[in-house]
């Protein structure tokens, strides 16, 4: 089993994000912690593998009023479960993480998304490089090893020598995980407002290939295409979004897969005060999702059983687009793969398959 928790709070609120989340209001925080706890007590659980505190700031509650969120899933964790909490640095206090060990939290996502003070503050966040420092030997001290943080490029006025030094200290680190994203301009966001050009697609390719020369030289495994890791040691819970699996999806803002049927919650915070949990169904093509995710990895498609699962025959409906791709993908030991190139035009390449579909 696989959970995803929301928690839909922030200190405050990044130039750049348009995601389910509220700045933080100790009333509001109480009447969502009550329904929350609600709804957990409505369901039932067994053999936890993969627990996920995302948000939001899962790290800006404060540990009463985590406590017993963290309670209620205890008993139900498997023998060799990961737990993820996702930290922004400058919410996250030594006391913290040592209360996050002693729950048995084992995985920390953080938010770094910088290490330069002036991009930091471009991007409206309120840690320093030194406050992520601090917060990685919190967690060492606190015998969290398995950290993984997140680092964005394509940003306004970044250069190649900028996202050089930010790799650089990233290697510097020697963290096990890296998930690294490209600046997305969302409307909604306070960049989308502003009207912030996004990053020249050749420039954000480059940077593209850059991270994944530097860090591939490195002695990381890209094996999905914004995720690198060390050791083996994958984001098991991001896996099963990416392998086809169900995931229980608990709060407003999270999203859910029950024998391959999607949900959501209710869509605002007021809305799931007031009336609790309801989750509302979304259309779906699961076999097509399945593909759009798995070829995302460098793990890719089970051919075999995704004609299992679906009654279909993946080489024979989709050869068309493997012809045209030739280059782009490619079916080893069983399994449909994208190649590097490929990972780079993947939606392309999708819309193809969706097409074909
Ligand atoms: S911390 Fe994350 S969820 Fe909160 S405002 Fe910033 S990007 Fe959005």
């Amino acid at each position: 089993m696989h959970v995803y928790v929301h928690i839909p709070f922030c200190d405050s609120i990044c130039a750049y994000c348009d995601f389910f989340r509220y700045k933080t209001n100790t009333s509001m925080q109480k009447k969502w912690l009550n329904r929350l706890l609600e709804e957990i007590d409505s369901l039932s659980f067994s053999s936890i593998e993969t627990l996920y505190f995302g948000g939001g700031t899962p790290s800006s509650l404060s540990n009463s009023m985590l406590e017993p969120i963290v309670k209620r899933f205890q008993p139900y964790l498997a023998q060799n479960y990961e737990w993820t909490i996702e930290c922004n640095p400058e919410t996250l206090t030594q006391q913290k993480i040592q209360m996050y060990a002693q729950w048995g939290i084992n995985r920390i996502s953080l938010g770094v998304q910088s290490f330069q003070p002036s991009i930091l503050d471009t991007l409206g966040r309120k840690h320093t490089p030194e406050d992520i420092f601090q917060c990685i030997q919190y967690c060492r001290d606190h015998g969290i090893q398995n950290i993984s943080i997140d680092l964005m490029y394509g940003l306004p006025k970044q250069t190649m020598a900028d996202l050089q030094k930010d790799l650089d200290t990233f290697l510097r680190l020697d963290l096990p995980h890296l998930s690294i994203y490209s600046l997305q301009i969302e409307p909604h966001s306070i960049f989308g407002k502003q009207g912030i050009a996004p990053c020249d697609p050749d420039l954000e390719a480059d940077m593209y290939e850059k991270i994944r020369q530097e860090l591939t030289n490195a002695g990381y495994e890209q094996y999905e295409i914004s995720s690198y890791c060390k050791n083996g040691m994958y984001s098991r819970h991001n896996l099963c979004y990416w392998d086809d699996s169900d995931f229980v999806g608990i709060g407003c803002g999270a999203s859910g897969r029950i024998h391959g049927k999607r949900y959501d919650h209710n869509s605002s915070l007021q809305d799931y005060i007031q009336h609790g949990s309801i989750r509302e169904y979304v259309e779906s093509d699961p076999p097509f999702e399945a593909i759009m995710m798995s070829l995302r990895t460098s793990f890719g498609l089970n051919v075999q059983a995704w004609n299992q699962k679906y009654h279909r025959d993946f080489e024979k409906e989709y050869q068309p687009v493997l012809k045209k791709y030739a280059n782009d993908l490619k079916i080893q030991n069983g399994r449909c793969v994208c190649t590097p190139a490929g990972l780079e035009i993947l939606n392309t390449i999708l819309v193809d398959f969706l097409e074909d579909s």
